[in-house]
């Protein structure tokens, strides 16, 4: 064990302590993120397998893919997310699809998808 003054081993139990709350909503993103999930990236969380069936996955992607408009460009989602909220009122959230390669508009705001409780 290197002997370390105490104000660098608690600034470095500090930085630990980050990294592992850093890890932690990481893994939240990858497990819960429609784009991560489309993308098929799921398999690399290491708890995803165990906990996320085919069917759920399959699911996840009609929802986040299929059954949506797909766009070819950011901007014309862009666009088309513009047009929403003039007419309807409509924030919508752009975000790219691995599963056709365009972009898709969700109402889910962003800290929703990353597993966080809307304040
Ligand atoms: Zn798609």
């Amino acid at each position: 064990m290197i002997s370390l003054p105490d104000d660098l081993r608690a600034l470095l139990e500090e930085k630990l302590a980050e990294a592992d709350q850093l890890a932690a909503d990481v893994r939240t993103i990858l497990r819960t993120s429609p784009a991560v999930v489309a993308a098929g990236r799921i398999a690399v969380t290491p708890s995803a397998p165990t906990e996320t069936t085919d069917e759920e996955i399959e699911d996840f992607r009609r929802r986040s893919c299929v059954s949506k408009k797909s766009y070819s460009t950011p901007e014309r989602a862009g666009s088309a997310a513009q047009t929403a909220l003039a007419l309807r009122n409509e924030k919508l959230r752009i975000y790219p699809c691995t599963i056709c390669r365009g972009y898709h508009l969700t109402k889910v705001p962003l800290d929703v998808a990353a597993g966080r409780l809307p304040r």
